[in-house]
Protein backbone atom coordinates (compact mmCIF):
# COMPACT_ATOMS: atom_id res chain seq x y z
CA UNK A 1 0.00 0.00 0.00
CA UNK A 2 1.34 3.22 -0.98
CA UNK A 3 2.41 5.95 2.30
CA UNK A 4 1.71 8.93 2.73
CA UNK A 5 1.93 12.50 4.67
CA UNK A 6 -1.01 13.55 3.43
CA UNK A 7 -3.93 12.27 1.05
CA UNK A 8 -5.70 15.77 -0.47
CA UNK A 9 -9.20 15.31 -1.83
CA UNK A 10 -9.60 17.72 -4.63
CA UNK A 11 -7.74 18.91 -6.79
CA UNK A 12 -9.35 23.22 -6.93
CA UNK A 13 -7.07 25.78 -5.51
CA UNK A 14 -7.35 24.74 -1.96
CA UNK A 15 -6.30 21.46 -2.89
CA UNK A 16 -3.34 21.81 -4.68
CA UNK A 17 -1.61 24.90 -3.41
CA UNK A 18 -1.74 22.99 0.11
CA UNK A 19 -0.10 19.88 -1.80
CA UNK A 20 2.53 21.76 -3.44
CA UNK A 21 2.98 23.73 0.54
CA UNK A 22 3.84 19.98 1.88
CA UNK A 23 5.69 18.88 -0.86
CA UNK A 24 7.72 21.82 -0.83
CA UNK A 25 8.28 22.01 3.38
CA UNK A 26 9.69 17.89 2.53
CA UNK A 27 6.21 15.48 2.19
CA UNK A 28 5.30 13.05 -0.04
CA UNK A 29 1.24 14.09 -0.88
CA UNK A 30 -1.06 12.34 -3.58
CA UNK A 31 -3.84 14.48 -4.62
CA UNK A 32 -7.22 12.76 -5.84
CA UNK A 33 -9.27 14.51 -7.95
CA UNK A 34 -12.97 13.11 -9.71
CA UNK A 35 -13.12 15.91 -12.10
CA UNK A 36 -10.50 18.14 -14.02
CA UNK A 37 -7.13 18.97 -12.62
CA UNK A 38 -7.92 22.81 -10.86
CA UNK A 39 -11.25 22.35 -9.70
CA UNK A 40 -14.05 24.57 -10.29
CA UNK A 41 -12.00 27.80 -10.31
CA UNK A 42 -9.91 26.67 -13.48
CA UNK A 43 -12.33 24.61 -15.35
CA UNK A 44 -16.02 26.09 -14.63
CA UNK A 45 -15.34 29.32 -12.54
CA UNK A 46 -12.52 31.73 -12.09
CA UNK A 47 -10.87 30.98 -15.28
CA UNK A 48 -13.31 30.81 -18.08
CA UNK A 49 -15.83 33.41 -16.69
CA UNK A 50 -12.49 36.16 -16.45
CA UNK A 51 -11.26 34.69 -19.91
CA UNK A 52 -15.03 35.72 -21.36
CA UNK A 53 -15.55 38.77 -19.42
CA UNK A 54 -12.13 39.64 -21.14
CA UNK A 55 -14.22 39.35 -24.49
CA UNK A 56 -16.82 41.08 -23.43
CA UNK A 57 -14.18 44.11 -22.14
CA UNK A 58 -12.76 43.97 -26.09
CA UNK A 59 -16.56 44.21 -27.25
CA UNK A 60 -17.38 47.16 -24.66
CA UNK A 61 -14.29 48.63 -25.58
CA UNK A 62 -14.65 48.22 -29.67
CA UNK A 63 -18.30 49.86 -29.04
CA UNK A 64 -16.80 53.06 -28.15
CA UNK A 65 -14.04 53.24 -30.04
CA UNK A 66 -15.63 56.16 -31.85
CA UNK A 67 -14.78 58.19 -28.38
CA UNK A 68 -10.94 57.89 -28.82
CA UNK A 69 -11.05 58.54 -32.27
CA UNK A 70 -10.95 55.19 -33.67
CA UNK A 71 -14.21 54.21 -36.03
CA UNK A 72 -14.59 50.90 -35.99
CA UNK A 73 -17.66 50.99 -38.27
CA UNK A 74 -18.82 47.39 -38.11
CA UNK A 75 -17.51 44.66 -35.68
CA UNK A 76 -19.65 41.24 -35.16
CA UNK A 77 -19.49 39.11 -32.13
CA UNK A 78 -18.30 35.63 -32.85
CA UNK A 79 -19.55 33.19 -29.66
CA UNK A 80 -18.02 30.08 -31.22
CA UNK A 81 -14.42 32.10 -31.39
CA UNK A 82 -14.88 33.21 -27.63
CA UNK A 83 -15.52 29.97 -26.61
CA UNK A 84 -12.41 28.19 -28.14
CA UNK A 85 -10.69 30.68 -26.67
CA UNK A 86 -12.18 30.08 -23.30
CA UNK A 87 -11.55 26.53 -23.47
CA UNK A 88 -7.91 27.20 -24.65
CA UNK A 89 -7.07 29.08 -21.65
CA UNK A 90 -8.79 26.95 -19.39
CA UNK A 91 -6.78 24.04 -20.86
CA UNK A 92 -3.32 25.63 -20.16
CA UNK A 93 -4.05 26.51 -17.10
CA UNK A 94 -4.82 22.90 -16.08
CA UNK A 95 -2.19 21.79 -17.61
CA UNK A 96 -0.39 24.11 -15.84
CA UNK A 97 -1.39 23.22 -12.51
CA UNK A 98 -1.02 19.33 -13.35
CA UNK A 99 2.61 20.27 -14.28
CA UNK A 100 3.15 22.35 -11.04
CA UNK A 101 2.24 19.22 -8.65
CA UNK A 102 4.29 16.83 -10.78
CA UNK A 103 7.23 19.06 -10.33
CA UNK A 104 6.59 18.75 -7.19
CA UNK A 105 6.29 15.30 -7.14
CA UNK A 106 3.06 15.05 -5.95
CA UNK A 107 0.68 11.78 -6.90
CA UNK A 108 -2.25 12.53 -8.83
CA UNK A 109 -4.94 10.15 -8.12
CA UNK A 110 -8.04 10.69 -10.97
CA UNK A 111 -10.94 9.40 -9.97
CA UNK A 112 -13.28 9.33 -6.82
CA UNK A 113 -12.24 9.65 -3.12
CA UNK A 114 -13.65 7.51 -0.62
CA UNK A 115 -12.43 7.62 3.39
CA UNK A 116 -12.24 4.16 4.59
CA UNK A 117 -10.58 5.11 8.00
CA UNK A 118 -8.84 8.24 9.53
CA UNK A 119 -5.29 6.54 7.77
CA UNK A 120 -6.79 5.61 4.53
CA UNK A 121 -8.61 6.50 1.50
CA UNK A 122 -9.79 4.43 -1.29
CA UNK A 123 -9.77 5.88 -4.83
CA UNK A 124 -11.82 4.50 -7.51
CA UNK A 125 -10.30 5.02 -10.74
CA UNK A 126 -11.92 6.59 -13.63
CA UNK A 127 -11.29 8.47 -17.09
CA UNK A 128 -12.89 11.86 -17.53
CA UNK A 129 -15.41 11.68 -20.67
CA UNK A 130 -14.29 15.09 -22.67
CA UNK A 131 -17.90 14.94 -23.96
CA UNK A 132 -20.21 14.54 -21.02
CA UNK A 133 -18.01 15.74 -18.75
CA UNK A 134 -18.27 12.57 -16.83
CA UNK A 135 -16.32 10.17 -15.08
CA UNK A 136 -16.55 6.76 -16.75
CA UNK A 137 -15.25 4.07 -13.73
CA UNK A 138 -12.67 1.81 -14.93
CA UNK A 139 -13.96 -0.85 -11.81
CA UNK A 140 -10.22 -0.20 -10.82
CA UNK A 141 -9.80 0.38 -7.09
CA UNK A 142 -6.85 1.47 -4.77
CA UNK A 143 -6.26 2.37 -1.04
CA UNK A 144 -3.82 4.91 -0.01
CA UNK A 145 -2.35 4.64 3.50
CA UNK A 146 -1.81 8.59 5.37
CA UNK A 147 -1.15 10.16 8.40
CA UNK A 148 -3.55 13.15 7.26
CA UNK A 149 -6.60 13.57 5.22
CA UNK A 150 -7.42 17.20 3.92
CA UNK A 151 -11.09 17.65 2.40
CA UNK A 152 -10.81 20.03 -0.04
CA UNK A 153 -13.89 19.07 -1.94
CA UNK A 154 -14.96 22.54 -2.79
CA UNK A 155 -18.97 23.44 -3.44
CA UNK A 156 -21.44 23.54 -5.93
CA UNK A 157 -24.42 25.44 -7.13
CA UNK A 158 -27.35 25.98 -4.89
CA UNK A 159 -30.63 24.90 -6.49
CA UNK A 160 -34.17 25.83 -5.45
CA UNK A 161 -36.67 23.38 -5.20
CA UNK A 162 -39.00 25.10 -7.81
CA UNK A 163 -36.72 24.20 -10.36
CA UNK A 164 -37.83 22.12 -12.74
CA UNK A 165 -34.80 19.83 -13.06
CA UNK A 166 -35.74 18.69 -16.44
CA UNK A 167 -36.37 22.14 -18.22
CA UNK A 168 -33.96 22.59 -20.81
CA UNK A 169 -33.64 26.71 -20.90
CA UNK A 170 -32.61 26.16 -16.97
CA UNK A 171 -28.19 26.38 -16.35
CA UNK A 172 -26.29 26.86 -13.34
CA UNK A 173 -23.13 28.39 -13.87
CA UNK A 174 -21.32 24.94 -14.19
CA UNK A 175 -23.16 24.74 -17.65
CA UNK A 176 -23.20 27.92 -18.87
CA UNK A 177 -20.05 28.15 -18.81
CA UNK A 178 -19.72 25.66 -21.49
CA UNK A 179 -21.65 27.09 -24.07
CA UNK A 180 -20.47 27.15 -27.91
CA UNK A 181 -23.61 29.38 -29.00
CA UNK A 182 -25.06 32.61 -27.46
CA UNK A 183 -28.30 32.72 -25.89
CA UNK A 184 -30.40 35.40 -27.53
CA UNK A 185 -32.02 36.32 -24.09
CA UNK A 186 -30.44 35.46 -20.44
CA UNK A 187 -32.66 35.38 -17.29
CA UNK A 188 -30.50 35.81 -14.15
CA UNK A 189 -31.67 34.70 -11.40
CA UNK A 190 -29.95 36.38 -8.32
CA UNK A 191 -28.11 39.10 -8.72
CA UNK A 192 -25.24 38.12 -6.51
CA UNK A 193 -21.19 37.79 -7.66
CA UNK A 194 -21.76 35.21 -9.62
CA UNK A 195 -24.91 36.57 -11.53
CA UNK A 196 -23.57 39.88 -12.04
CA UNK A 197 -20.67 38.75 -13.73
CA UNK A 198 -22.64 36.40 -16.24
CA UNK A 199 -24.85 39.36 -16.74
CA UNK A 200 -21.55 41.53 -18.08
CA UNK A 201 -20.55 39.09 -20.27
CA UNK A 202 -23.68 38.19 -21.76
CA UNK A 203 -25.17 41.64 -22.24
CA UNK A 204 -21.72 43.55 -23.83
CA UNK A 205 -21.57 40.32 -26.20
CA UNK A 206 -25.47 41.06 -27.04
CA UNK A 207 -27.90 39.18 -25.10
CA UNK A 208 -30.98 40.77 -23.90
CA UNK A 209 -30.39 40.26 -20.17
CA UNK A 210 -32.71 40.18 -16.94
CA UNK A 211 -31.24 39.76 -13.51
CA UNK A 212 -34.13 39.07 -10.47
CA UNK A 213 -32.92 39.17 -7.17
CA UNK A 214 -35.36 39.02 -4.11
CA UNK A 215 -33.43 41.51 -1.73
CA UNK A 216 -34.15 45.49 -2.47
CA UNK A 217 -30.61 45.71 -4.32
CA UNK A 218 -27.94 44.10 -6.51
CA UNK A 219 -24.82 43.09 -4.83
CA UNK A 220 -25.98 43.24 -1.28
CA UNK A 221 -23.32 42.19 0.59
CA UNK A 222 -21.57 45.49 -1.16
CA UNK A 223 -21.77 49.17 0.41
CA UNK A 224 -25.68 50.80 -1.19
CA UNK A 225 -23.58 52.94 -3.05
CA UNK A 226 -22.06 50.48 -4.91
CA UNK A 227 -25.03 48.80 -5.46
CA UNK A 228 -26.85 51.99 -6.81
CA UNK A 229 -24.03 52.53 -8.95
CA UNK A 230 -23.47 49.22 -10.49
CA UNK A 231 -27.06 49.04 -11.03
CA UNK A 232 -27.36 52.24 -12.71
CA UNK A 233 -24.49 51.47 -15.42
CA UNK A 234 -26.01 48.11 -16.36
CA UNK A 235 -29.65 49.10 -16.89
CA UNK A 236 -27.46 51.82 -19.15
CA UNK A 237 -26.42 49.31 -21.10
CA UNK A 238 -29.51 48.08 -21.07
CA UNK A 239 -29.61 45.46 -18.59
CA UNK A 240 -32.90 44.93 -17.34
CA UNK A 241 -32.94 44.40 -13.51
CA UNK A 242 -35.63 43.70 -11.11
CA UNK A 243 -35.01 44.17 -7.50
CA UNK A 244 -37.22 42.97 -4.30
CA UNK A 245 -38.80 39.95 -7.12
CA UNK A 246 -39.42 36.96 -5.63
CA UNK A 247 -39.39 33.86 -8.43
CA UNK A 248 -42.61 31.54 -7.84
CA UNK A 249 -42.09 29.75 -10.59
CA UNK A 250 -39.81 29.03 -13.47
CA UNK A 251 -41.02 26.76 -16.56
CA UNK A 252 -40.39 26.09 -20.26
CA UNK A 253 -38.02 28.96 -20.27
CA UNK A 254 -40.60 31.29 -18.73
CA UNK A 255 -40.19 33.26 -14.80
CA UNK A 256 -42.98 34.48 -12.96
CA UNK A 257 -41.91 37.00 -10.17
CA UNK A 258 -43.71 39.09 -8.07
CA UNK A 259 -42.79 43.23 -6.86
CA UNK A 260 -42.55 42.04 -2.99
CA UNK A 261 -43.73 45.89 -2.52
CA UNK A 262 -46.27 46.06 -4.92
CA UNK A 263 -47.49 42.40 -5.30
CA UNK A 264 -47.46 43.00 -9.08
CA UNK A 265 -46.49 39.63 -11.20
CA UNK A 266 -43.57 39.95 -13.53
CA UNK A 267 -43.13 37.24 -16.55
CA UNK A 268 -39.54 37.08 -18.61
CA UNK A 269 -39.48 34.71 -21.16
CA UNK A 270 -35.94 33.90 -22.29
CA UNK A 271 -34.19 31.20 -24.25
CA UNK A 272 -32.03 30.77 -20.92
CA UNK A 273 -32.16 31.00 -17.36
CA UNK A 274 -29.34 30.95 -14.95
CA UNK A 275 -29.54 30.34 -10.85
CA UNK A 276 -27.16 32.24 -9.56
CA UNK A 277 -28.53 31.84 -6.20
CA UNK A 278 -25.45 31.14 -4.33
CA UNK A 279 -23.12 28.10 -3.89
CA UNK A 280 -23.23 25.55 -1.13
CA UNK A 281 -20.34 23.47 0.37
CA UNK A 282 -19.64 19.64 -0.50
CA UNK A 283 -20.34 17.39 1.87
CA UNK A 284 -20.94 13.94 1.91
CA UNK A 285 -23.00 13.49 5.07
CA UNK A 286 -22.40 9.68 5.29
CA UNK A 287 -19.11 9.93 5.52
CA UNK A 288 -18.59 13.23 7.87
CA UNK A 289 -21.23 11.40 10.31
CA UNK A 290 -19.02 7.79 10.00
CA UNK A 291 -15.76 9.65 11.79
CA UNK A 292 -17.91 12.09 14.10
CA UNK A 293 -16.70 15.03 12.05
CA UNK A 294 -18.90 18.31 13.23
CA UNK A 295 -20.31 20.69 10.21
CA UNK A 296 -23.29 22.21 9.36
CA UNK A 297 -24.77 22.81 5.74
CA UNK A 298 -22.56 25.42 5.59
CA UNK A 299 -19.54 23.53 5.93
CA UNK A 300 -16.86 21.80 7.47
CA UNK A 301 -16.25 22.80 10.99
CA UNK A 302 -12.23 24.03 11.12
CA UNK A 303 -10.33 25.68 13.50
CA UNK A 304 -8.27 28.45 12.52
CA UNK A 305 -5.27 25.66 11.89
CA UNK A 306 -7.59 24.05 9.42
CA UNK A 307 -8.01 20.87 11.71
CA UNK A 308 -11.71 19.35 11.76
CA UNK A 309 -13.13 18.07 14.96
CA UNK A 310 -10.93 14.66 13.76
CA UNK A 311 -7.24 14.64 14.78
CA UNK A 312 -5.70 14.27 11.45
CA UNK A 313 -8.55 15.31 9.21
CA UNK A 314 -8.17 19.02 7.88
CA UNK A 315 -10.61 20.74 5.63
CA UNK A 316 -10.29 23.44 3.21
CA UNK A 317 -11.73 25.70 0.89
CA UNK A 318 -15.16 26.41 -0.38
CA UNK A 319 -16.15 23.17 1.82
CA UNK A 320 -15.21 24.77 5.11
CA UNK A 321 -17.95 27.21 3.88
CA UNK A 322 -16.00 30.00 5.74
CA UNK A 323 -15.71 32.21 1.80
CA UNK A 324 -16.65 30.77 -1.59
CA UNK A 325 -13.33 32.28 -2.85
CA UNK A 326 -10.01 30.67 -4.36
CA UNK A 327 -7.41 33.40 -2.83
CA UNK A 328 -9.25 32.48 0.64
CA UNK A 329 -8.96 28.38 0.04
CA UNK A 330 -5.39 28.85 -1.28
CA UNK A 331 -4.19 30.77 1.92
CA UNK A 332 -6.03 28.37 3.73
CA UNK A 333 -4.33 25.21 2.16
CA UNK A 334 -0.84 26.80 2.73
CA UNK A 335 -1.87 26.99 7.25
CA UNK A 336 -3.22 23.86 6.65
CA UNK A 337 -0.01 21.96 4.97
CA UNK A 338 2.43 24.47 7.29
CA UNK A 339 0.95 22.94 10.43
CA UNK A 340 0.43 19.70 8.85
CA UNK A 341 4.77 19.62 8.68
CA UNK A 342 5.27 21.96 11.54
CA UNK A 343 7.67 20.46 14.60
CA UNK A 344 5.22 19.65 17.52
CA UNK A 345 7.00 22.53 19.64
CA UNK A 346 6.49 25.24 16.97
CA UNK A 347 3.46 27.72 17.09
CA UNK A 348 0.81 26.65 14.88
CA UNK A 349 0.31 29.16 11.68
CA UNK A 350 -3.22 30.30 12.37
CA UNK A 351 -6.04 31.48 9.43
CA UNK A 352 -7.05 35.10 8.99
CA UNK A 353 -9.91 35.96 7.87
CA UNK A 354 -10.38 39.77 8.51
CA UNK A 355 -8.58 41.01 4.88
CA UNK A 356 -10.07 39.12 2.42
CA UNK A 357 -10.68 41.09 -0.85
CA UNK A 358 -13.40 40.43 -2.73
CA UNK A 359 -13.66 41.28 -6.29
CA UNK A 360 -16.29 41.58 -8.79
CA UNK A 361 -14.72 41.64 -12.55
CA UNK A 362 -18.54 43.11 -13.56
CA UNK A 363 -17.84 46.41 -16.33
CA UNK A 364 -16.32 48.71 -14.28
CA UNK A 365 -15.28 46.19 -11.41
CA UNK A 366 -15.76 46.13 -8.13
CA UNK A 367 -13.67 45.12 -5.03
CA UNK A 368 -14.56 45.50 -0.98
CA UNK A 369 -11.95 44.69 1.78
CA UNK A 370 -12.24 45.08 5.82
CA UNK A 371 -15.69 44.78 7.85
CA UNK A 372 -17.44 47.95 7.08
CA UNK A 373 -18.17 49.13 11.11
CA UNK A 374 -21.57 48.53 12.99
CA UNK A 375 -20.71 51.07 15.41
CA UNK A 376 -19.66 53.94 13.57
CA UNK A 377 -18.62 56.83 16.27
CA UNK A 378 -15.35 57.48 15.66
CA UNK A 379 -15.19 56.65 11.89
CA UNK A 380 -14.64 58.90 9.26
CA UNK A 381 -16.38 57.28 5.37
CA UNK A 382 -14.71 59.32 2.41
CA UNK A 383 -15.89 58.86 -1.14
CA UNK A 384 -13.71 60.07 -3.91
CA UNK A 385 -15.38 59.98 -7.46
CA UNK A 386 -12.76 58.46 -10.41
CA UNK A 387 -13.97 61.94 -11.87
CA UNK A 388 -11.06 63.52 -10.37
CA UNK A 389 -8.47 61.26 -10.96
CA UNK A 390 -6.48 62.39 -14.12
CA UNK A 391 -5.59 59.08 -15.43
CA UNK A 392 -9.86 57.90 -15.86
CA UNK A 393 -10.33 61.41 -17.28
CA UNK A 394 -7.21 60.53 -20.22
CA UNK A 395 -9.16 57.36 -20.83
CA UNK A 396 -12.72 58.25 -20.15
CA UNK A 397 -13.27 55.63 -17.67
CA UNK A 398 -14.46 58.17 -14.66
CA UNK A 399 -17.40 55.75 -13.76
CA UNK A 400 -17.45 54.90 -10.12
CA UNK A 401 -15.82 56.11 -7.25
CA UNK A 402 -13.72 54.51 -4.24
CA UNK A 403 -14.97 55.00 -0.49
CA UNK A 404 -12.56 54.14 2.70
CA UNK A 405 -13.45 54.00 6.20
CA UNK A 406 -11.43 55.09 8.93
CA UNK A 407 -10.73 54.81 12.62
CA UNK A 408 -7.89 56.26 14.47
CA UNK A 409 -5.88 57.03 11.33
CA UNK A 410 -6.40 53.34 9.98
CA UNK A 411 -8.30 52.60 7.20
CA UNK A 412 -10.70 49.90 7.94
CA UNK A 413 -12.65 48.96 5.10
CA UNK A 414 -12.90 49.60 1.63
CA UNK A 415 -14.64 49.71 -1.21
CA UNK A 416 -14.36 50.88 -5.16
CA UNK A 417 -16.26 50.70 -8.22
CA UNK A 418 -14.61 51.63 -11.34
CA UNK A 419 -12.37 50.45 -14.27
CA UNK A 420 -9.92 48.01 -13.37
CA UNK A 421 -10.11 48.58 -9.53
CA UNK A 422 -9.24 44.94 -8.86
CA UNK A 423 -5.91 45.82 -9.38
CA UNK A 424 -5.29 48.73 -7.41
CA UNK A 425 -7.34 47.31 -4.32
CA UNK A 426 -4.14 44.92 -2.95
CA UNK A 427 -2.61 48.05 -1.68
CA UNK A 428 -5.38 48.80 0.49
CA UNK A 429 -5.47 45.69 1.48
CA UNK A 430 -1.91 45.76 3.02
CA UNK A 431 -2.77 48.81 4.87
CA UNK A 432 -5.61 47.36 6.80
CA UNK A 433 -3.83 44.38 6.95
CA UNK A 434 -0.45 45.97 8.58
CA UNK A 435 -2.81 48.68 10.49
CA UNK A 436 -0.50 51.25 8.56
CA UNK A 437 -1.63 55.06 9.38
CA UNK A 438 -3.08 56.79 6.54
CA UNK A 439 -0.69 59.36 6.63
CA UNK A 440 2.40 56.92 6.09
CA UNK A 441 0.93 55.57 2.86
CA UNK A 442 -0.36 59.33 1.77
CA UNK A 443 3.26 60.54 2.15
CA UNK A 444 4.30 57.56 -0.20
CA UNK A 445 4.87 59.41 -3.98
CA UNK A 446 2.60 57.48 -6.29
CA UNK A 447 3.29 57.58 -10.08
CA UNK A 448 1.36 60.24 -11.68
CA UNK A 449 -1.29 59.80 -13.81
CA UNK A 450 -2.86 56.15 -12.05
CA UNK A 451 -5.58 54.93 -11.38
CA UNK A 452 -4.05 53.89 -8.24
CA UNK A 453 -3.08 57.59 -7.38
CA UNK A 454 -6.78 57.40 -6.10
CA UNK A 455 -5.70 55.73 -2.71
CA UNK A 456 -3.55 58.75 -2.55
CA UNK A 457 -5.88 61.32 -3.22
CA UNK A 458 -8.68 59.55 -0.69
CA UNK A 459 -6.54 58.94 1.94
CA UNK A 460 -4.95 63.12 1.97
CA UNK A 461 -8.71 64.04 1.12
CA UNK A 462 -9.87 62.03 4.80
CA UNK A 463 -6.76 64.62 6.48
CA UNK A 464 -8.17 67.63 4.85
CA UNK A 465 -5.60 68.20 2.84
CA UNK A 466 -5.71 66.28 -1.01
CA UNK A 467 -3.77 69.06 -3.28
CA UNK A 468 -5.65 67.31 -6.66
CA UNK A 469 -9.10 68.52 -6.17
CA UNK A 470 -11.90 69.74 -4.24
CA UNK A 471 -14.95 68.38 -3.88
C1 LIG B 1 -18.69 31.07 -12.21
C2 LIG B 1 -17.74 31.20 -11.06
C3 LIG B 1 -16.79 32.21 -11.05
C4 LIG B 1 -15.91 32.33 -9.99
N1 LIG B 1 -15.00 33.34 -10.02
C5 LIG B 1 -14.14 33.50 -8.99
C6 LIG B 1 -13.16 34.51 -9.01
O1 LIG B 1 -13.05 35.27 -9.96
N2 LIG B 1 -12.34 34.63 -7.95
C7 LIG B 1 -12.43 33.81 -6.87
O2 LIG B 1 -11.67 33.97 -5.92
N3 LIG B 1 -13.35 32.82 -6.82
C8 LIG B 1 -14.20 32.64 -7.86
N4 LIG B 1 -15.11 31.62 -7.83
C9 LIG B 1 -15.13 30.74 -6.66
C10 LIG B 1 -13.99 29.70 -6.77
O3 LIG B 1 -14.17 28.97 -7.96
C11 LIG B 1 -14.00 28.79 -5.57
O4 LIG B 1 -13.92 29.57 -4.39
C12 LIG B 1 -12.82 27.84 -5.60
O5 LIG B 1 -12.87 27.03 -6.75
C13 LIG B 1 -12.82 26.95 -4.37
O6 LIG B 1 -11.69 26.15 -4.40
P1 LIG B 1 -11.65 24.76 -3.65
O7 LIG B 1 -10.27 24.24 -3.86
O8 LIG B 1 -12.16 24.89 -2.28
O9 LIG B 1 -12.71 23.82 -4.38
P2 LIG B 1 -13.07 23.53 -5.90
O10 LIG B 1 -12.38 24.43 -6.82
O11 LIG B 1 -14.55 23.45 -5.93
O12 LIG B 1 -12.46 22.09 -6.13
C14 LIG B 1 -12.90 20.98 -5.39
C15 LIG B 1 -12.62 19.74 -6.20
O13 LIG B 1 -12.85 18.61 -5.36
C16 LIG B 1 -13.29 17.54 -6.20
N5 LIG B 1 -13.94 16.52 -5.37
C17 LIG B 1 -15.00 16.69 -4.52
N6 LIG B 1 -15.29 15.51 -3.92
C18 LIG B 1 -14.41 14.59 -4.40
C19 LIG B 1 -14.22 13.20 -4.17
N7 LIG B 1 -14.96 12.51 -3.31
N8 LIG B 1 -13.23 12.57 -4.84
C20 LIG B 1 -12.43 13.25 -5.71
N9 LIG B 1 -12.57 14.56 -5.97
C21 LIG B 1 -13.55 15.23 -5.32
C22 LIG B 1 -14.25 18.24 -7.15
O14 LIG B 1 -14.39 17.49 -8.34
C23 LIG B 1 -13.55 19.58 -7.40
O15 LIG B 1 -12.81 19.57 -8.59
C24 LIG B 1 -15.98 31.44 -8.90
C25 LIG B 1 -16.92 30.40 -8.90
C26 LIG B 1 -17.78 30.27 -9.97
C27 LIG B 1 -18.77 29.15 -9.97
Amino acid sequence: MKTYKAVIIGAGPAGHSCAVRIAQLGGKAAIIERDYIGGICTNWGCTPSKAMIESAKVACEVENSGHYGVNVKVYQVDFQAIATRRDKVVKQTREYITDLLNHHNVDIYQGEANINAPDTVQVRYGKLNNETYQMDYTGEEETLQTENIILATGSKSLIPGFIEQDDPTIVSSHRLITIDDRPESLTIVGGGVIGMEFATIFSNLGSQVTVVELLPRVLSMMDPDISDEINRLMEEKGVRILTNHKVTALTHGILKAVNQDTQEEVEVKSAMNLIAIGRTAVLQDELLNRFGLDYTRKGIDVDDTMQTSVPGIWAIGDATGKSILAHCGIQQGIVCAENIMRDKHEKPRLMDYSVIPAVVYSLPEIFSIGIVPEEMSNVRVVKVPFAVNLRANIEEHTDGFIKLWIRDQKVIAAQAIGYMVSEIQQELANMIALGTNVDDVAKIVHAHPTYNEIIRSALEYAEGKAVDFYI
